[in-house]
């Protein structure tokens, strides 16, 4: 597929929070889009501004079964799944099929359809990293049978049957390990650290960080994903690329920075560190710099101001 605004691009995933984003931006390239997802973790509320827009179709339907289209189809984004630990630990069965079923299902549309099948992979991969920052060629660190295995091993699945596809049957791929990302739209409740911090904060209610706060995380701004998303897609790179942003931070320095923007009451208190939480976190992204020209413009404060901007007028 070239840039042509003709394309058709089906979304799976598309009411949750990367999904709609991707929506917004693939309409506003002129695509057409048809949004796919059966609301496990997403909501009708993020798509519900482009109900009835020309070019956006929304199905309802639980990608890990059979999807049939009878309009051609240029590409396929597959977002669908539960992407929160909380979601993941709350549907491990749900997650680990759609990994599995669901990729096998729209890489099979992919290839009947002749699109182009981009598939939402994450930094999980690499597990608890022993390598740092982790670079492509990294091929992890996952304890297969702890309580995270459910996400990080469906992910590594859904990788190495795109793959197969790829070399068997020709289905250009693109694979990207999407790294923490955040911003609007992400529901208040879903466990990460970023809604849950600024829901705290905004209602002067203590913030919970797991251990000492000392592990790291890397935030990518919801702009810049996407971005760096779609010049993967449009790309002839087949991948795996990381796409995220390589700022590195402690859990406690975002906290006490959401603390500080919300002018918070709120006091920080510390809860145990869940099984298998990964110590640190950080892409790597000299290749997407290198083969795509992408690197993050936003920096993680004004990124949180966008965000909790957002969720003041949720709450
Ligand atoms: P999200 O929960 O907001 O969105 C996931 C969407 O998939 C939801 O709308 C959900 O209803 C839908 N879905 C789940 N199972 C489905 C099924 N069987 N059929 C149809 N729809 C289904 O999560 P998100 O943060 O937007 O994540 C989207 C994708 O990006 C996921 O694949 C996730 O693994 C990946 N990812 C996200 C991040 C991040 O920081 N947000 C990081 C790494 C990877």
């Amino acid at each position: 597929m070239g840039k042509k605004k003709s394309d058709t691009i089906v979304i799976t995933g598309g009411a949750g929070f990367l999904g709609s984003h991707l929506c917004d931006k693939a309409l506003a390239l002129g695509h057409q889009v048809i949004c796919v997802d059966n609301f496990l973790t997403g909501s009708p509320d993020n798509i519900a501004h482009l109900i009835g827009r020309p070019g956006f179709r929304f199905i309802k339907h639980d990608v890990s079964q059979d999807l049939y289209l009878t309009e051609p189809v240029q590409a396929i984004l597959h977002f669908a799944s539960p992407a929160s630990p909380r979601d993941y630990l709350e549907y491990p069965i749900q997650t680990l099929k759609v990994g599995a079923l669901g990729t096998h299902k729209m890489l099979g549309l992919a290839k009947a359809k002749k699109a182009r099948f981009l598939l939402a992979s994450t930094s999980e991969v690499y597990g608890d990293p022993q390598i740092h920052p982790q670079q492509e060629t990294y091929w992890g660190h996952v304890n297969p049978v702890g309580p995270r295995g459910v996400y990080d091993e469906a992910k590594r699945y859904a990788e190495a049957l795109s793959m197969a596809y790829h070399r068997t049957h020709g289905v250009a791929v693109r694979i990207v390990r999407i790294f923490n990302t955040f911003g609007p739209r992400m529901r208040q409740h879903d466990g990460r650290a970023v809604p849950e911090f600024i829901s705290a904060a905004l209602r002067n209610k203590p913030i919970p960080v797991f251990g000492q706060g000392l592990q790291t995380r890397s935030l990518c701004y919801i702009e810049d994903e996407v971005e760096g998303l779609l010049k993967l897609l449009f790309s002839k790179h087949v991948g795996p690329i990381n796409i995220g942003n390589p700022q590195e931070h402690t859990i406690l320095e975002i906290a006490e920075l959401i603390k500080k923007l919300t002018r918070s009451k709120s006091r920080i208190v510390f809860k145990p560190l869940p099984t298998d939480d990964p110590k640190v976190r950080q892409p790597d992204i000299a290749l997407a710099k290198k083969l795509l020209g992408w690197s993050p413009k936003v920096s993680l404060e004004h990124g949180l101001k966008k965000t909790i901007d957002w969720f003041r007028k949720e709450i």
